[in-house]
């Protein structure tokens, strides 16, 4: 049996926008797209499923967050202008005030939010890589786990590598065909060089893809280039030793060999002409994040230098607690906004591309859609799809939302777990944590 979705527009991302367009689903694929009458033709025995005024794209990938944070939105408003000090208390809410299964509600609640978006795949950064997972695969969401790994001191490398080896390898038991396992040492100020080393070696020899954050603020271009600054301080004030390598962030994880295994690097702000290079060459992947990156003050990555160097670049909402939303139109709009702003045209078919992380509604591909109205008197009227989708639209604009054939969102409603017990768990979590 075939399922039929039609709409006023189709926008295959990978050709141009078809208007009363179709796409024919199978199982997991896609079966055909184009026309509504010739799909229609072509697959006698369907069922149709007419959304009138509305737009069919290609799931949104949100290549960088951290959903178990979810329960932090808004949690960290005076904390914004001292990264130090916004890390430390996300740090300490997150191991002493929340329990495991606050970390899976808060987990699932953004995976909530992110299927009610129109996102069908995330690339998620998790310190409870196991929650993280539980999380996706309760909301039928495509993605990558990746199992954080923390520890600036080199005495422990060995020590804190193998604690991460143990944790991906439980993580991979409970894999599935749509989330899978990868490893993340969290950042150049909190993962030491050995540690980075061994990180990135055990990533080849066991092809886990590898996410990491990097050259994101002021205070880790200081550390990583003199060692001085806030990191520095308070590793110090561990008596725990940093000796600077004397170069940007990315020539610093290519050294380590961390651009061996073509990363996902989370951020790039504070990259010049010769890292720009570095990543097009290493073939290393960015998640730009462009909310977060304002939000806390971290400055502007150089999204349209990106795109005319052909590096592979995303959009990532990063966490909500520096967003404050987990919505890749809303991502996208600012990004394109920020860059022109900046003196970069960046066309709104380019930045609808990277939403999509380069995926299209192709015959055989993946059946990951998201469907927009196109009702909203913000959206009206609309002379062009892909401007109404990156200029006019946002994620609340989404009806319905299919991972791999499956409808996961629909006509307001997650289908696969209970929104009320969720939300009231995390209006709990709310009250633990306002203390
Ligand atoms: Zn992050």
């Amino acid at each position: 049996m075939t399922t039929i979705y039609s709409a006023r527009w189709v926008v295959p991302v990978s050709a141009a926008p078809i208007e009363n367009g179709a796409v024919a689903v199978e199982g997991q694929r896609i079966a055909g797209v184009g026309p509504h009458a010739e799909i229609v033709a072509k697959f006698p025995d369907h069922k149709l499923e007419s959304f009138g005024d509305a737009i069919i794209l290609p799931g949104l990938v949100n290549l960088h967050t951290h959903l178990e944070l979810t329960a932090m939105r808004s949690y960290l408003e005076n904390e914004e202008t001292d990264f130090f000090a916004w890390l430390r208390k996300l740090t300490v809410a997150r191991l002493e005030l929340m329990t495991p299964d606050d970390i899976r509600v808060s987990a699932t609640w953004g995976a909530c939010e992110a299927v009610r978006a129109g996102i069908t795949c995330v690339g998620d950064a998790s310190d409870a890589g196991m929650m993280g997972m539980m999380a996706l695969r309760d909301v039928g969401l495509r993605g990558v786990v990746y199992q954080e790994s923390f520890g600036p001191d080199a005495r422990l490398a060995q020590e804190n590598f193998e604690k991460v080896k143990t944790k991906v390898d439980q993580l991979r038991t409970v894999e599935t065909e749509l989330v899978r396992v990868g490893v993340s040492p969290h950042a150049p100020y909190t993962v030491c060089g050995p540690q980075l080393e061994l990180i990135a070696e055990f990533a080849s020899t066991e092809k886990l893809p590898l996410m990491m954050h990097a050259a994101e603020s002021a205070a880790e271009e200081i550390f990583v280039r003199e060692g001085c600054g806030a990191f520095a301080e308070g590793l110090a004030r561990r008596s725990i030793e940093w000796k600077a390598p004397g170069v940007s962030t990315i020539q610093y994880l290519k050294q380590a060999g961390v651009l061996d295994v073509k990363p996902l690097l989370a951020h790039c702000i504070r990259v010049d002409d010769r890292d720009i290079e570095t990543l097009r060459d290493t073939d290393s992947k960015v998640a730009h994040c462009p909310k977060s990156n304002a939000k806390l003050g971290h400055g502007r990555a150089p999204f349209a230098r990106f795109l005319e160097a052909g590096i592979a670049v995303g959009f990532g909402s990063d966490s909500v607690a520096s967003n404050n939303t987990c919505d890749i139109l809303e991502e996208a709009r600012f990004a394109t906004l920020m860059a022109r702003a900046g003196g970069g045209f960046v066309p709104g078919a380019d930045a609808l591309r990277v939403a999509t992380f380069g995926r299209g509604l192709n015959d055989g591909a993946l059946a990951d859609l998201a469907v927009v109205s196109l009702t909203g008197v913000h959206q009206l009227p609309s002379y062009d799809p892909i401007a109404t989708l990156i200029f006019a639209s946002s994620g609340r604009d989404v009806i319905m939302t299919v991972v791999a054939g499956r409808e996961v969102y629909r006509d307001g409603r997650v289908s696969n777990v209970d929104e009320d017990r969720l939300r009231a768990r995390v209006l709990e979590i709310n009250h633990r944590l306002r203390g």
